[in-house]
């Protein structure tokens, strides 16, 4: 075993292969507040890559409703369990230091990592993981709106009513794709090194040629995002819409554009983007990239299962109304500043948000020019003021492609258009 390091978990990890890194690395930011659930990136996934035969309950995209939902089912709880029972087996705790630094946002992870359980355990196996049975794959939306049970109170909601910020009675959509870890679990599996990181864009892609179908990768990602293809015996994942992040597809312009599933978002809840890698491996600082602005400086969005040890890629804004310990066991300990920071958000991070789904070209840069103060108010018992700021965002060659303000302009229809119904 290598040693690395991950800078989700402040602190160097055991990996199979040693440290290398691409160039810029492919991510993405999800907005959980603003999903509708109306699966448009889960069909527009499917109806691009996974149409086939054999393809049937291959959902690259999926959006499950926590927190009974899952795909494949009980995905989540299982290696959640695992984990736990690795660390009861070795008398260990999963604790975090709180104790944050430059390279450790959200502080220093004491426990096991998947990779480090099978190693302390000793089962023979780069990770810890398990194959789902065929009838976990087979309802990729079960549970689909199901909210936990009332637990009393008017109407079964808590005697102050629907406030935010906890409900007792709660769901939430997760939206998924494949992490395009950093230390991807699934190539460490495989025995064939089928499976490969792009160095010019960190997507991680398996190779249809070299698979053998030994299925290692759908058993040892934890986020079961590879899946495996009877017709063709060999396994497939998200491929990250490459040929549109390299800016192939017709309708590029010849600069990378958003994956197909960020970019029909109708709740207009994810961005998707290039960030630059530093020499040292971690994000070199970008204040002007909206991802690295999100992610790094303002932390308001967060890793997936951080304590799986992949370092995923896709970050999530956690929502506002779901219990607080079940948050901080799906993204971490950063769950409390990142949902202070978006309930009463900065000038720049309001403005920032205005952009997600605003094109579908990739944004490397955005700008804001500063409007007129319009509203102020109090949120968690501190002023907090709204500007109507303009944002504006630049594509790859650093060309203008986007101009939004906060306040949304509002155009009077003239009289001889109004509808006469
Ligand atoms: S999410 Fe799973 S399939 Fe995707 S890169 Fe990470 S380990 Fe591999
Ligand atoms: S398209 Fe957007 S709003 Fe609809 S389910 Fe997917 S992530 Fe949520």
């Amino acid at each position: 075993m290598a040693e690395v390091y991950n800078w989700h978990l402040g602190r160097p990890i055991a990996y199979v292969y040693p440290e290398t890194h691409p160039q810029k690395q492919f991510a993405a930011v999800f907005n959980i507040n603003r999903c509708i659930g109306c699966q448009t990136c889960t069909g527009a996934c499917k109806a691009t890559w996974t149409f086939s035969k054999g393809q049937e309950y291959m959902w690259w995209n999926n959006v499950e409703s926590k927190p009974y939902g899952s795909y494949p089912k009980y995905w989540d709880v299982k290696i959640l369990q695992k984990l736990d029972e690795a660390h009861q087996a070795a008398g260990k705790t999963a604790q975090w230091d709180p104790t944050t630094g430059e390279q450790a946002p959200y502080g220093t992870y004491n426990g096991m990592t998947i990779t480090e359980a099978a190693a302390t355990l000793n089962i023979g196996e780069q990770a810890l993981g398990y194959l789902p049975p065929d009838n976990e794959w087979s309802a990729p939306n079960f549970y689909e709106d199901t909210s936990t049970k009332y637990k009393g109170g008017t109407l079964g909601l808590s005697p102050e009513g629907a406030a935010l910020p906890v409900h007792q009675t709660w769901f939430f959509y997760l939206q998924r794709i494949c992490n395009h870890c950093t230390y991807p679990a699934c190539a460490a599996a495989c025995p064939r090194k089928a499976i490969y990181k792009r160095p010019e864009d960190g997507i991680v892609l398996i190779d249809q040629a070299r698979c053998r179908g030994y299925r290692k990768c759908v058993e040892q990602c934890p986020y079961k995002k590879s899946m495996y293809r009877g017709t063709t015996n060999t396994s497939e994942k998200c491929v990250a819409c490459y040929p549109r992040v390299e800016g192939n597809d017709p309708l590029s312009n010849g600069v990378p554009m958003e994956t197909r599933c960020m970019a029909v978002c109708p709740g207009k809840i994810r961005m998707n983007g290039l960030v630059e890698i530093g020499e040292d491996g971690t994000w070199a600082k970008d204040l002007q990239n909206p991802l690295y602005y999100m992610i790094r400086e303002e932390k308001v969005a967060l890793p997936l299962y951080p304590q799986f040890g992949t370092e995923p890629n896709i970050y999530y804004i956690p929502p506002r109304w779901a219990p607080r310990p079940y948050l901080r066991q799906m993204f971490g300990p950063g769950v409390d500043d990142a949902i202070a920071r978006y309930t009463a958000p900065s000038r720049t991070l309001l403005a920032l948000m205005q952009l997600f789904r605003a094109t579908q070209t990739m944004i490397f840069r955005f700008e804001i020019e500063e409007g007129p103060l319009v509203f102020e108010t109090e949120k968690e018992g501190q002023p907090w003021q709204m500007y109507d700021d303009t944002v504006i965002g630049f594509d790859a060659k650093g060309r203008e492609v986007v101009r939004l303000s906060v306040v949304e302009p509002l155009h009077e229809l003239p009289q001889e258009r109004l509808n006469s119904i």
